[in-house]
């Protein structure tokens, strides 16, 4: 399990998105989702208590923030995204919204070409201020990983009552503002096999994009170690298959292996 230790990080170079300053707003001592994803680089959701009180303050948060692009700038590093990763999922963070208004200060005073972009795993898109929040920033990555809710609940095990529906109708509030972030990978998880390349899941998934019309897709698979066992990775060819049919319905992918 690889949990990140402060709150600013890096920056890191990033397939996706560049030279990328990573921000962890979730605790540094314990990972804390809303999913219980069988592929979660951080292992699995053990600590089921969404509301943990080791969250750091939106002043602390702003903090250690400004601290971190102070001395990148003093280094002379060059950032295209600051981006909100880490232990978890960073919408729970209860002062998510007040976080997000000080980063666009902070990035407008320190580093006003790079971007913002937040890691989401789009279960809080129902909540108003969550959505307003990121809204404002220019890269919400929004998570989904099925076109079927069975599936949607077998890959990303949602710990809070959360559905795929609930999750589409969230993305439909956007208007096109955002980028999908969408894993395939194959195996087995408590002796089901699965396939979320199965044309059954494609179809519904392609469906669901015709929806909420992302102005991007990103399509990636396995990268990294998982905590579930029997997982298979997708290939690029297989994952520009599917990104060519995104492409027909006029939207933009990208696929990284
Ligand atoms: S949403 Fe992200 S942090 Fe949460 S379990 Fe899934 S992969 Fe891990």
């Amino acid at each position: 399990m690889f949990l990140w230790e402060s709150i600013a990080f890096g920056p890191i170079h990033s397939r996706r998105l560049g030279s990328s300053l990573g921000i962890n707003i979730s605790p540094t001592d314990v990972k804390i989702c809303s999913f219980d994803c069988i592929y979660c680089e951080c292992g699995w959701t053990l600590e089921k208590d969404i509301t943990s009180t080791h969250y750091a303050t939106a002043d602390i948060v702003a903090q250690a923030i400004e601290k971190k692009l102070q001395s990148c700038q003093a280094e002379g590093t060059h950032i295209d995204s600051i981006t909100f990763s880490g232990n978890g999922e960073s919408t729970l963070h209860p002062q998510f919204g007040e976080i997000i208004d000080n980063l666009l200060i902070l990035r407008d005073k320190y580093y006003p070409n790079a971007i913002i972009t937040c890691l989401s795993n789009a279960t809080k898109l129902q909540d108003v201020k969550v959505r307003k929040a990121l809204l404002k920033i220019e890269n919400p990555m929004l998570k989904l990983d099925a076109g079927l809710p069975e599936l949607y609940k077998l890959i990303n095990r949602p710990t809070i009552p959360v559905t795929m529906k609930d999750t589409v109708e969230g993305m439909r509030a956007f208007n096109g503002n955002f980028v999908m972030q969408s894993m395939f990978l194959k195996g087995e998880i408590d002796g089901v096999k699965f396939d979320n390349t199965a044309e059954e899941n494609v179809a519904a998934w392609l469906k669901v994009l015709e929806e909420v019309k992302p102005r991007k897709v990103v399509l990636y698979s396995l990268d990294r170690e998982t905590p579930a066992k029997q997982l298979v990775k997708v290939h690029q060819p297989e994952l520009e298959k599917i990104a060519e049919r995104v492409k027909k319905i006029g939207i933009e992918a990208q696929v990284f292996e």
